[in-house]
């Protein structure tokens, strides 16, 4: 449904993405993760028709954004990550005017906008003005902004940002609603556990690069070739840091609150030949095991932090 191609996205100098490739499938929920500055935004605007890549192309049902952008926004409900609402607006007034901006008719609109408030939980808000929602209400107004027209494609820009875990909870719990509708998903977001939580397949995006996408768990196994070690002792900190900075197969070793925290990288009879020589060089081990690895660990194991 779509389909990226060696996109490349160029302002001045600075290259926004580079080279990104991806095939998203009718019906997916993809999660875009990345740093801030990774190139989500310039992406999904690439996507929305709102700017021109420098090269490559992005097609969405067949269409291509640069060369069909009117069919494209037919297919599409954007959600920019900041949006205006307009003062002097109520919320049923806000949606007709979408409604009638893209065409349906006061009939269609009759029907559709009471649909689109129940789903978005704001029916008792219809005539509440808009500038006077709580932030939550505002980033669910504006999904049903992008719904108006029933797009077959979502594109989602952040829009958890700024909200607080209850709200979070019940935009996630109507995206999953419209994923289930068979609607195709891009959504962007810095929440990793609840992109986990919500999406088919995830994409990291870091320096404008796309350096993993597929299956959560797919992605996790293809990049933990090492694991976490976690070591708790009764004391020697310091020195087991320093000794197990300088043992192979170990590349760091930090202390986190009460336990030591080493990626190693070495066999499983290397670990427990590592564990026999602490414990034989007298390190006073209460504790030594593996930790799971979540989409925290993944994400910051993956981008180094380097768009920030
Ligand atoms: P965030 O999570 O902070 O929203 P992002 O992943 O969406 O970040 P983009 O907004 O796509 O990242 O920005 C990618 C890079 O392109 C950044 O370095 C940004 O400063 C730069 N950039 C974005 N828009 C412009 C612009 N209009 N002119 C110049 N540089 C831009």
């Amino acid at each position: 449904m779509i389909k990226i191609n060696n996109l490349h996205k160029t302002y001045k100098n600075h290259a926004a993405v580079r080279n990104l490739s991806l095939d998203i499938e009718k019906g997916c929920i993809y999660g875009f993760v990345g740093p801030n500055g990774a190139g989500k935004t310039t992406t999904m605007s690439i996507l929305a028709t709102l700017i021109a890549p420098t090269s490559g192309s992005a097609k969405i049902g067949g269409y291509d954004c640069v060369k069909s952008p009117k069919e494209v926004r037919r297919l599409i409900g954007y959600m920019p990550d900041f949006f205006g609402v307009y003062d002097n607006l109520t919320v049923y007034e806000y949606l007709d005017f979408y409604g009638a901006s893209y065409g349906l008719s006061r009939t269609e609109r009759e029907k559709i906008i009471p649909q689109m408030l129940e789903l978005v939980h704001l029916t008792q808000k219809e005539d509440g003005y808009v500038d006077m929602l709580s932030r939550g209400m505002k980033q669910r107004l504006g999904l049903a902004r992008a719904l108006v027209h029933n797009p077959e494609v979502l594109i989602l820009d952040e829009p958890a940002s700024g909200l607080d875990p209850r709200a979070r909870i019940e935009m996630r719990e109507i995206i999953k609603t419209l994923g289930n509708a068979g609607k195709t998903i891009i959504i962007s977001s810095h929440i990793l556990p609840e992109l986990a939580e919500m999406c088919d397949e995830i994409g990291i995006i870091e320096a404008g690069e796309l350096v993993a996408s597929g299956k959560v768990n797919e992605i996790h196994h293809k990049m933990h070739s090492q694991k976490m070690l976690k070591i708790r002792l009764l004391d020697q900190w310091d020195s087991l840091v320093n000794r197990l900075r300088s043992t192979r197969g170990v590349a760091n070793a930090v202390r986190e609150d009460d336990f030591i925290i080493a990626s190693f990288t070495g066999t499983d009879e290397e670990q427990a030949t590592l564990l026999a020589g602490l414990l034989a060089d007298g390190f006073p081990i209460v504790s030594f095991g593996e930790t799971e690895g979540n989409l925290e660990d993944l994400f910051l194991e993956i981008t180094k932090g380097a768009g920030s």
